[in-house]
């Protein structure tokens, strides 16, 4: 299992990782991205990869 760890302080909510991930692991949640089908990811770390602001910290496995 993988999942994006995500400082939602420095997320400016601009949606370019919910677009990146193919799996629809992320979504706009009010004024930052969410996990929100967690089940989905298969940690190729695109998003991380593509944030402008450095939000999507790590790719958590386990
Ligand atoms: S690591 Fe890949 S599958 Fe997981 S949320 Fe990021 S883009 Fe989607
Ligand atoms: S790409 Fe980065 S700044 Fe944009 S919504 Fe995703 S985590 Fe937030």
């Amino acid at each position: 299992m993988a999942r994006p760890i995500i400082n939602t302080d420095e997320c400016s909510a601009c949606g370019i990782c919910v677009d990146v991930c193919e799996q629809t692991v992320l979504d706009i949640v009010g004024s930052s991205v969410s996990v929100v089908n967690e089940d989905a990811c298969i940690g190729c770390g695109d998003c991380m990869e593509e944030c402008p602001m450095g939000a999507i910290e790590d790719i958590e496995e386990d």
